[in-house]
């Protein structure tokens, strides 16, 4: 799909939220009766497609991150809930995969993982958002995995990772105070 049919899929889909306000000049009253009062219409369950697109910052720009503003789960990716807790079918799936599957439809069968461009987790911008193989998925995780760690500059208990401290050990950097600390555990 083009780019610009792609941006007007998103924003038309976007619009039918906003025509639930009368045009200027055309009081509420003067609409059609509605079977049901305003505060249940209010609570109308609204589509997956309308709760997604709510929870989305689209509003700097189309190339940028679109950021996920609702629930993320520990590794920052964006989460929205289908199915319904009475009957026990909810389910949490990612804001991201949502995001591909409403631009691009399913990802092929050979390319089931959703993967960021921009290793942004909660980032929703189709643009920023590929398929790819299990193996894709692994290699990405590990990338970010390293890039992530050698921005580490403290251990997990918070000594600093300096020279004197860090030894290295098939390329993990291992904190010299937990290590002794450790060693004495072992002595008693
Ligand atoms: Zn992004
Ligand atoms: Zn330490």
């Amino acid at each position: 799909m083009r780019v610009d049919n792609l941006t007007r899929v998103w924003y038309n889909s976007g619009a039918a939220t906003a025509l639930t306000v009368p045009p200027r000049g055309l009081e509420r009253s003067d609409l059609p009766m509605h079977p049901q009062s305003t505060t249940s219409r209010d609570k109308k369950p609204r589509t997956l497609e309308e709760r997604f697109h709510s929870g989305v910052d689209r509003s700097s720009g189309p190339d940028v991150c679109w950021p996920w503003m609702r629930a993320v789960n520990r590794q920052g990716y964006g989460e929205i809930s289908v199915g319904s807790r009475t009957d026990g079918s909810r389910t949490l799936l990612r804001a991201h995969v949502l995001a591909y599957r409403l631009a691009f439809g399913d990802p092929p069968p050979d390319k089931p993982c959703i993967l960021h461009s921009c290793d942004n987790p909660p980032c929703c911008n189709p643009r920023h958002l590929w398929a790819g193989t299990k193996a894709d998925n692994i290699r990405d995780s590990v990338r970010k995995g390293r890039h992530r760690n050698s921005k580490r500059t403290h251990c997990p208990a918070g000594h600093p990772y300096d020279e004197s401290n860090t030894y290295v050990y098939r390329g993990q950097r291992i904190c010299k105070a937990c290590r002794r600390k450790r060693r004495r555990r072992l002595d008693c």
